[in-house]
This record gives structure tokens, C-alpha cells and sequence, in this order.
């Protein structure tokens, strides 16, 4: 695609990416098949060609982003299905992170909506508040069935619709806490190595569990888990709200926490359980890229980072202890399969491990989770939702094992088939506890 930034704009480190990304460009149009939402829209401006376009007029022209560009944006789900199909390498991941930071800036939303999504910002990375917030929202779930029901696709969500999916998505009942920040569980027999478990911060709060199991599994094949003191939430959920000052922050201050653990004591990687956070933290190096403080520690702090089951399937697990015959639907998360390119490892692991995994139909679509893309664009997160508990429902599993918290949530919302951590499956296969529901 050909572009037409001068030269005093290509100056600037983000336009000139920028740049560089459109240029990759050949329109081709093959990534609006499995964009979710062209899918269910049809409308070129909500397909990633579309949007390309729309970023591309903003940057260049350097206009504040117009009322059209930001509502497509906004229906983005980043679930980035684009770079899987895309032949020429499109970076859309940073070109879409840079188009929501200049809407973040240069536009003016509704009272409203600044102020759900500064909530939003503010409570979500707390995991204190957020707890808060989660018994708050019980004790007003019964109030939902007063608010508006789903508007079509094509309006814009009131605040009321998104308060109403707020409450639909609050658990009844919250766990008890999970090990504190800084715990240190010893590899049990042999150490054969030593990492750090990114505690996360919906899903300490939401699902203990998961943290539990990978850290059970960990420790019994000789791994000992850190839970590093003065770790922070990753920075996903704001960088995705496009409030990249809050989200550097939160990079740096995690750079510098896991990176003190490695001087003081050794770590062979930090491992991630939710998928959402992987892709953020495996990005560190280019968030950071012209930080000269924070770049070369960030680049090896995304370099360490692994999703859980890539560092399971090094450990070369024994043979599991009982095959269980349970079937398996295995929902790949976006931020897994696009995300990271981790798409064969988790499967192998449950088949190798017992398990008779089935694969989803239409597996490449998102589920409609997406960070805060539920609470934000309910209508659609709903319509995929119910797409993909309608093709898991085809292949009439007992269970459904997914690598991300978000889609956990989004997919336990639609179904009564229980919906687990593919670490929980991996821990009870290998000797832990059968995986126990909230
Ligand atoms: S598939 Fe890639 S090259 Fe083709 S239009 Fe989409 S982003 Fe551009
Ligand atoms: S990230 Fe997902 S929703 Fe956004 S343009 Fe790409 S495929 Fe479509």
C-alpha cells in the first residue's frame, strides 16, 4: 500500500512503524474471511482491510480520529485472526495498539462512556477492587433484568446494556484468596529448574485454581514457582483501552520486579497462565523499544516469558497415571493462536495425557471475551459467544479446556459444560486433584 507521510512525520519512532506496517499492505482483502467481525456485520469498515484504511487516513492526513473511525475501531476485537491469514506479514497488532492511543488522546467520548471506561482502567488491575467490585455487582445482578436487553449489532451500546453484561459476567460466588505475592513454592526432589508464575489480576481474583494447579503440577516435576513480590497487573487491559501511559508503567515496574528475581536468585522463565497477558508481556520489547532505561531489560523479559504450556511440554511429562477417557473440547483463545502462535502444544499435551480432544469448529473466530470487549460491545460479544458454544455443543464434549481466563468466563457464561484451565486438566492428569469449580 502506498503511503504518503512526510518527513517530518516519519520522524516520529510510531508513524514510522506505522508506516513501515502499511506499506506490507497489498490489500489483498484475504483477512476479512476470518475477521469475527465482518463475519457477522459484512461491513467493510469492521473488516481489517477496513480499518487499515481508516488508520491509515488518520495518521497520514494527522487528524483527530472522527466519530466513524473511532465506533470501528471500537468493535475491533484485537483478536488479531487478521496476522494468522494475512500472506504479507501485516503487523495489524501494532497498528491497531497505536490507532486506540491516539483515539485515547485526540477524542472527546461521551461522559459516559470516559467515565465507564476510566472504571474499567482503574479497577480492573487491582485485584483488591476488583474483588470489591465483584461482590458489589452480585448483590445488583438482580437489578439486570430491568436494564435494556441487546440492541442489534449495529447500535451503539447504551450504558445501561453495558452495565447489564458487567453483572451477567460477575460470578456468584467468589473463591478464597489465592498464595500471596512473593510465596515460594520448592521444586519437590530434584530442582531441574526455577520460575516465576505471573499472578495475574481478574483471575487471581476470579480462579484461584488455575494458579494452584500449575504450580502443583510445577513443583511435582521439580520446578520451583516464585510469585514475585512487587509484580503488577501486565498492562493488557489498559493497553487494550488504549492508555499506554499506564500500561508502560505497569511494563516497567514488572521488568524491573522479575528482573531483580533473576539477578537475586534465578529464573529460567516467567511463565504466563492466561493468554491475554502472554501476548502483552511477550511484547514488552517493542512497547519499550525506545525507552533507554526499560528497552534491552524488556527485551529480555519478553524473551523469558512463556505461555504455561510451552513450558510444560519441555518438562517431558511421564506417562499420565489413568487414561480418563473424558472428552475435551479444546478452545484455542485468539491471544493463544494468533496472539502467539501456539496453536498444536496444548492439544498434544491433554492427547498425551488422556484426554480425547476434540477441535472446535470455526475455532480461528473469537469468542467474544477480548479484554473488555464483553463489557463494552455486548451485543457483539454475545452473538459470539453464542456461535462458539453453538459449534463446541457439535462436538458434545464433557469438558472445555481453554489457555486464557477472559474466554473462560465469556464461554462458563452460555454453557453448563464446565469450563477449565488446560493446566487443571495437565495437574489432575499427572497425579493433582480433579479439577473443582467455583
Ligand atoms: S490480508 Fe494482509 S495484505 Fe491482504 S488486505 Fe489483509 S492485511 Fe492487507
Ligand atoms: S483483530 Fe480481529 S476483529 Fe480486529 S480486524 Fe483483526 S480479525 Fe478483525
Amino acid at each position: 500500500m502506498k503511503t504518503e507521510f512526510s518527513l517530518a512525520q516519519l520522524a516520529d519512532p510510531d508513524i514510522a512503524e506505522a508506516d513501515k506496517i502499511l506499506r506490507a499492505c497489498v490489500h489483498c482483502g484475504f483477512c476479512t474471511a476470518t475477521c469475527p467481525t465482518y463475519v457477522l456485520l459484512g461491513d467493510e469498515l469492521d473488516s481489517p482491510r477496513g480499518r487499515i484504511y481508516l488508520i491509515k487516513e488518520m495518521l497520514e492526513k494527522n487528524r483527530p480520529p472522527t466519530q466513524e473511525v473511532v465506533k470501528h475501531i471500537d468493535r475491533c476485537l484485537s483478536c488479531l485472526a487478521c496476522m494468522t491469514t494475512c500472506p504479507s506479514g501485516v503487523n495489524y497488532m501494532h497498528l491497531v495498539d497505536q490507532a486506540r492511543a491516539r483515539i485515547e488522546t485526540d477524542f472527546k467520548r461521551p461522559l459516559s462512556e470516559r467515565a465507564l471506561r476510566a472504571a474499567l482502567a482503574w479497577i480492573l488491575p487491582r485485584p483488591g477492587l476488583f474483588r470489591f467490585s465483584m461482590r458489589l455487582a452480585r448483590l445488583g445482578r438482580p437489578l439486570a433484568g430491568l436494564l435494556p436487553s441487546p440492541q442489534p449489532a449495529s447500535g451503539s451500546p447504551t450504558l445501561f446494556r453495558r452495565i447489564k453484561a458487567m453483572l451477567a459476567l460477575a460470578p456468584s460466588n467468589l473463591p478464597a484468596q489465592g498464595p500471596a505475592s512473593g510465596s515460594v513454592f520448592p521444586a519437590q526432589g530434584t530442582r531441574r529448574g526455577r520460575v516465576a508464575l505471573l499472578q495475574g489480576c481478574a483471575q487471581q481474583v476470579l480462579a484461584p485454581r488455575i494458579n494452584r494447579a500449575a504450580i502443583n503440577l510445577l513443583t511435582r516435576h521439580g520446578i520451583e514457582v516464585v510469585l514475585v513480590k512487587g509484580e503488577q497487573c501486565c498492562g493488557a487491559l489498559t493497553h487494550h483501552l488504549g492508555r499506554d501511559g499506564d500500561a508502560l508503567a505497569r511494563a516497567r515496574a514488572n521488568t524491573a520486579a522479575w528482573l531483580a528475581e533473576a539477578e537475586r536468585n534465578g529464573l529460567d522463565a516467567i511463565l504466563v497462565t492466561a493468554s491475554g497477558c502472554g501476548t502483552v508481556i511477550k511484547d514488552y520489547g517493542f512497547m519499550l523499544r525506545e525507552d533507554r532505561d526499560f528497552a534491552a531489560s524488556a527485551a529480555k523479559v519478553s524473551a523469558l516469558a512463556k505461555d504455561i504450556t510451552e513450558f510444560v511440554a519441555a518438562l517431558d511429562l511421564p506417562p499420565p497415571r489413568q487414561r480418563s477417557e473424558v472428552v475435551v473440547a479444546y478452545h484455542s483463545a485468539c491471544s493463544l493462536q494468533h496472539g502467539q502462535k501456539i496453536t498444536h502444544t496444548p492439544k498434544e499435551l491433554l492427547s498425551k495425557n488422556g484426554f480425547v480432544v476434540k477441535d472446535v469448529p470455526e475455532g480461528h473466530l473469537c469468542c467474544g471475551s477480548a479484554g473488555t470487549y464483553n463489557i463494552l460491545q455486548p451485543d457483539i460479544a454475545d452473538r459470539l459467544r453464542d456461535r462458539k458454544i453453538a459449534n463446541i455443543a457439535t462436538v458434545k464434549p464433557d469438558m472445555i479446556a481453554a489457555g486464557n481466563i477472559g474466554c473462560m468466563v465469556q464461554i462458563a457464561s452460555g454453557t453448563s459444560v464446565p469450563v477449565v484451565h488446560t493446566i487443571e486438566l495437565l495437574d489432575w492428569a499427572t497425579g493433582g486433584l480433579r479439577p473443582i469449580l467455583n
